[in-house]
């Protein structure tokens, strides 16, 4: 029998909330048109990469005297907690609906995830994520103590490394798991009893590094119960993210629609994840009285 749960999986900066590394930039008071533009530009040009690339930036600005002065995890935490009142349109309400929607189906659970290039520690700290998601997964930064400011980078999270983590969700291996053994991502899980299979996941982003857990879900489903949704989000009011939608995402097929961030019921990317919840849940029913 494949799963009876339903993951929803999102990105976060400017999908759910407005980019959060750039409000941070903003805050103190650093140049975030330079950062993103030549400062990122010239390490890719070195060799990192570019997760890794910003993250340097950042830890290059902390610590006596810099812009980030003695920044910590803490510090990030109660900046993320000022996203609160910055969700996009319809966040946290669709939380409640849909799981309202999918218990008039017997036995069938939905679950919230999000998965981030970016900081972790910002993410966590918004009561809106504490209160709705199942676990979050992004980058790390790490002092030489829980309460010393941040050296060292912990986790990175570049783009192919995000569909790591729809496979852990995918495998129900949980992050506490993953601490006792780095490599359980790898376990061979059968198909049929994998918690979440991809068919039952709804990936939602903004952004390039999306594009593999667009592709992963909408078309590598190996589990023999067709394939999930995935849906692009773009700002419509900037040609360049419209551009971007229409030629990298929706064109090649990789995302099942491309809309504006917004979740309440009347907005377009709202409405249809309202009516693809309904049909998964129709899916999994079907399926789950299929002879044995
Ligand atoms: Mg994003």
């Amino acid at each position: 029998m494949v799963g009876s749960k339903i993951g929803v999986i999102f990105d976060y900066d400017d999908t759910l909330v407005p980019d959060t590394a750039t409000e941070l930039l903003k805050k103190y008071g650093i140049d975030h048109e330079k950062f993103w533009g030549e400062d990122v530009k010239q390490l890719l040009l070195e060799g990192y990469d570019p997760t890794h690339a910003y993250l340097k930036l950042i830890l290059n600005n902390i610590g006596e005297g810099k812009p980030f002065g003695k920044l910590t995890n803490k510090d990030l935490r109660a900046f993320g907690k000022t996203f609160d009142d910055k969700f996009s349109k319809g966040i946290p309400e669709v939380f409640t609906e849909l799981k309202e929607k999918v218990k008039q189906y017997k036995d069938i659970d939905i679950e919230f995830y999000i998965i981030s290039g970016g900081l972790r520690e910002i993410i966590i700290g918004s009561d809106v994520v504490k209160n709705n998601f199942t676990s979050v997964y992004g980058c790390d930064l790490a002092g030489d103590t829980e309460d010393d400011y941040l050296k060292y980078v912990k986790r990175a999270i570049t783009f192919t490394e995000k569909t790591r983590y729809i496979f852990e969700i995918n495998k129900g291996i949980t992050q506490d798991e993953v601490k006792e053994n780095a490599y359980l991502v790898n376990k061979d899980v059968p198909v049929t009893s994998r918690r979440i299979p991809l068919s039952n996941m709804i990936y939602i982003g903004d952004g390039l590094t999306d594009i593999p857990c667009f592709s992963l879900i909408t078309k590598a489903s190996s589990d023999h119960a067709g394939n999930g949704f995935a849906f692009a989000v773009f700002d419509s009011t900037k040609p360049k993210s419209a551009k971007q939608a229409l030629q990298e995402y929706l064109m090649p097929k990789r995302v099942t629609g491309a809309y504006s961030p917004k979740f309440d019921k009347d907005s377009d990317l709202g409405s249809v994840l309202r009516a693809v919840v309904t049909t998964q849940c129709a899916n999994i029913t079907l399926r789950n009285k299929e002879p044995k």
